[in-house]
């Protein structure tokens, strides 16, 4: 089995879904007692969030690079950035000789087995106007929608005041619920939680277009890629 270094803490909340579901997996998998090898690296996310908001990439993709480089020297194998936003660093982790799994080709790669070609995108305000991700769900001929101006900040506010605090509010899962039902109106046949924490307010029960949770397809993307034989 390969080991699987994960750089988290952003936020600390989603890390500890993307540790369990891995395990999960493994344990299925191969069953009995068995379960995955993992070497975490958490960061601390203030410091990571401040250089977000002050537009300081450089310094946060610095962050992301060293943290794959203590992974990588603690001998992982293979490499997850336990969030979507951050895969924006990943043009400048020069020098990291193990492989990432891009969260969004993995995303992309579900949607395109489902034959989906419109997607509503939910996320940090970020990965939601920026185009390091949208692209790459581009690339897979999937079209993107994206919600209104004002709706990204309050997504925006809703992971970073709430979700990476742990506080989860029926009126959040609400808005959310309501951008979802926005989506499906402009033709979107599914929905992309393009943010690790919005599987903690938002489940496919409650939603009217099927889910796709970036945390979940990661998680197992990297599984099963620890279990390929080479
Ligand atoms: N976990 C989030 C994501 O998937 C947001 C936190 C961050 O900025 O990394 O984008």
């Amino acid at each position: 089995m390969k080991t699987i270094g994960l750089i988290g803490g952003m936020s600390w909340e989603s890390t500890v879904t993307y540790y369990q579901k891995i395990n999960q997996i493994v344990q299925e998998k191969l069953g009995g007692l068995h379960s995955a090898e993992i070497i975490l690296f958490s960061i601390d996310f203030a410091e990571l969030a401040e250089y977000q908001e002050n537009d300081e990439w450089d310094k946060a993709a610095e962050m992301m690079k060293e943290a794959a480089q203590r992974l990588e020297k603690g001998g992982a194998d293979l490499l997850l950035i336990c969030a979507n936003t951050m895969h924006k660093a990943l043009p400048y982790m020069t020098g990291v000789k193990i492989p990432v799994l891009h969260i969004a080709t993995a995303t992309a790669a579900k949607l395109k087995e489902d034959g989906v070609v419109r997607v509503g995108l939910l996320g940090t305000k970020y990965t939601l106007l920026q185009d390091f991700y949208k692209a790459k769900i581009a690339e897979a001929g999937i079209e993107v929608l994206i919600p209104e101006s004002e709706a990204v900040e309050e997504v925006n506010r809703i992971i970073y005041d709430e979700l990476c605090r742990g506080i989860l509010r029926d009126s959040s899962r609400d808005t959310l619920l309501k951008e979802i039902a926005n989506f499906k109106e402009r033709g979107a046949q599914g929905v992309i939680l393009g943010c690790t924490e919005l599987d903690l307010l938002v489940s496919e029960k409650d939603s009217c277009l099927p889910v796709y949770d970036t945390t979940m397809i990661h998680a197992e993307a990297a599984a099963l890629e620890a279990l390929k034989e080479d």
